[in-house]
């Protein structure tokens, strides 16, 4: 049987591996466990076949030696024949058996992994906004994916391999120790003789494949940032061709030399190994025969072919095995970094007495609210305020004042540090966290929509909402005539996150989007990106009746909308430096007067 496993990246560990060595612990392989444990019965089933197939694997090793003592030294035909067709059936049959192992095993890896992926998908759904924010967006994908990929594969290699490659090597033994004990002795001290070098080999020629990697990874970036439209504006202006020919060409000389000495390495190797390996079974030879001819021992010729060719059979496994430590090692940091994601606590999640009132009016209020993302810096201090059912505030204030934190403690993206924020009277942190969501419509400044169909976006806020419903809400949100104007109307697509739509028209859809929903209280981002004043007054048409009529928030950028909300207030430095109406505030000479004069003021030119 062929060695089964070996590596997924080379049999040794990198220095980041090293340095990330997971602890194994009691705990964690039972952890491991409980996610196999629900498929018991189908592991048995593999557990068998696979010592089945390894032992019948080994057979025809075993008939060699009968093959030659009864059939050929014998001269028995009829002996012969039959053996040779056994041997040949027991192949068959170990290679069927393999074939229904791994498909048994691909089934139980595949199980396993949809099972936690869906975990983690669950788990990370629950996740607050801040861990979406701090973490990497990469790394939570590679979580996702490649992780629990990875988990398949310590399942259908792994496990698998190092169990057959321990079942053969001791049923290998069984035999050997069997036919002879001082032959098979012999023979497990060559055994070294033989992996030592391997091993030896296999290390030199990681390093190297490592020091190419990275030569060819330098090579990657000399040749994404110079061959790039700009990197190559920057080397034209610059004059910097013969500077970056010579870094270009001094990476590839190395990568040549890498190269020679890889291939190099490999040869000379490969004839000390193959050196090493014939040495055993000529030392079982010469053992044998000295034990045949000067001890008059029974062994036959059968007897010590059998023992070479199990010999030959058992350094597969062992070398599979040697490596096998760092699989193991790669495997627990495979699990140990999975579990860290699902033991990461859900922040935000529903009371267990969670409130679910009977009516809603939409009445918010701010109690000495203060809240940090970290310890560093406290983002807002004691913001008091209320918004009646019915009412609007608007917020304006610098950039960075705290503005997006303050509406998006409402929906709970981020919990309050301090105070409490109440809708209806209640603490947000004691309402049914979907009840809360579900009364709460938000236009954010990165407005953000899925590759799909304009009508595809438009029914993810409301799944069952209606033709009429939708060409409603567009025709509010101000842009049902660009709808109109396209070829498939509704069912025109609006590209990777909306890229075919400009920065207007994606606005006003997620407007659309959010009047479908019809939340009791609306928020609205404004963005500070400039728009161009068409797509500005066709946005404001869209939200100011919105502002006049329900409930709402704005974030305020413009002085159109700022005049439609009934309170102003003006955050600086997280906390609420001044409020009241238009007039008042621009007489005051403060904050909002001097926005007034910088930002507003010129938003007014343009109007
Ligand atoms: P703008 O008008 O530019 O949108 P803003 O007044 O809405 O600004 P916020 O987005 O509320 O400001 O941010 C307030 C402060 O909090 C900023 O200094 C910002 O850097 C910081 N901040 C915002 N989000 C996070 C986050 N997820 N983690 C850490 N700090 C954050």
């Amino acid at each position: 049987m062929a060695p089964r496993g070996g590596s997924m990246r080379g049999g040794y560990l990198t220095e980041e591996e090293k340095a990330n060595m997971p602890k194994v612990t009691l705990p964690l392989l039972k952890r491991i466990f409980s996610y196999l444990a629900p498929y018991w019965k189908q592991m048995a089933v593999v557990l068998i076949c696979i010592i089945v197939s390894s032992a019948f694997g080994l057979l025809p090793s075993v008939l060699t030696g009968k093959i030659i003592d009864e059939g050929l030294i014998g001269q028995n035909m009829r002996m012969l024949v039959i053996l040779i067709i056994t041997s040949l059936g027991v192949t068959l049959g170990a290679n069927l058996i393999r074939v229904a192992e791994s498909y048994l095993n691909t089934w139980i890896a595949q199980h396993i992994t949809y099972d936690m992926r869906n975990k983690m998908y669950k788990h990370l759904q629950q996740m607050s906004q801040g861990f979406f924010t701090s973490n990497n967006q990469g790394d939570i994908i590679t979580r996702m994916t490649s992780d629990i990929s990875g988990v398949e594969r310590v399942i259908t290699s792994t496990f698998t391999s190092i169990l057959s490659n321990v079942i053969t090597l001791v049923v290998a033994m069984i035999i050997m120790f069997q036919e002879s004990w001082i032959l098979a002795l012999v023979g497990m001290l060559v055994i070294p003789l033989f992996t030592i070098p391997t091993r030896w080999a296999g290390k030199t020629r990681w390093t190297l494949t490592q020091e190419s990697q990275e030569c060819n990874d330098e090579i990657n970036g000399i040749l994404n940032e110079t061959l790039s439209v700009s990197g190559q504006l920057l080397v034209k202006l610059f004059g910097r061709e013969n500077y970056e020919y010579e870094k270009y060409q001094n990476a590839n000389q190395r990568m040549i030399r890498l190269n020679i000495k890889e291939s190099m390495a490999g040869r000379w190797f490969m004839v000390i190994i193959n050196t090493f390996s014939s040495v055993g079974p000529m030392l079982l030879y010469l053992v044998g025969g000295i034990l045949m001819m000067k001890y008059n021992s029974d062994l036959t010729v059968g007897d010590i072919t059998v023992l070479v060719t199990l010999l030959g059979r058992m350094y597969g496994p062992v070398n599979s095995l040697l490596n096998m430590q760092v699989e193991w090692i790669r495997s627990m940091a495979l699990f140990t970094r999975i579990f860290e994601y699902y033991d990461m606590p859900v922040e935000i999640k529903n009371a267990e007495d969670a409130i679910i009132p009977k009516s809603t009016q939409g009445n918010v209020e701010f109690k000495h609210v203060e809240f940090a993302y970290n310890e560093e810096r406290k983002i807002l201090k004691d913001i008091n305020f209320e918004l009646k059912s019915g009412n609007s505030i608007a917020i304006v204030g610098p950039s960075g004042s705290g503005k997006s934190t303050i509406v998006n403690l409402i929906p709970r993206l981020y919990d309050v540090l301090g105070g409490e924020v109440t809708f209806d009277g209640v603490d947000v942190r004691k309402l049914d966290l979907e009840y809360l969501r579900n009364q709460i419509g938000i236009v954010s400044q990165e407005t953000y929509l899925f590759n799909g169909t304009i009508r595809e976006n438009l029914l993810y806020a409301k799944p069952d909402a209606t033709e009429e419903e939708m060409i409603e809400a567009c025709k509010k949100a101000n842009i049902y005539e660009f709808v109109q104007k396209q070829e498939k109307g509704l069912d025109a697509m609006v590209g990777n996150r909306g890229l075919k739509l400009s920065g207007g028209e994606k606005q006003r859809l997620s407007i659309a989007r959010v009047l479908l929903k019809d939340p009791v209280l609306f928020i609205f981002d404004e963005a500070t990106a400039s728009l161009d004043s068409i797509s500005e007054s066709k946005i404001q048409e869209a939200i100011n009746p919105i502002i006049e009529s329900r409930t709402s928030i704005l974030i305020a950028h413009r002085l159109s909308t700022i005049l439609a909300a009934d309170e102003i207030l003006v955050i600086k430095d997280g906390v609420i430096a001044e409020r009241g109406v238009h007039e008042e505030l621009v007489k005051a000479g403060g904050t909002y007067t001097e926005l007034y004069e910088t930002q507003f003021g010129k938003a007014l030119e343009k109007q």
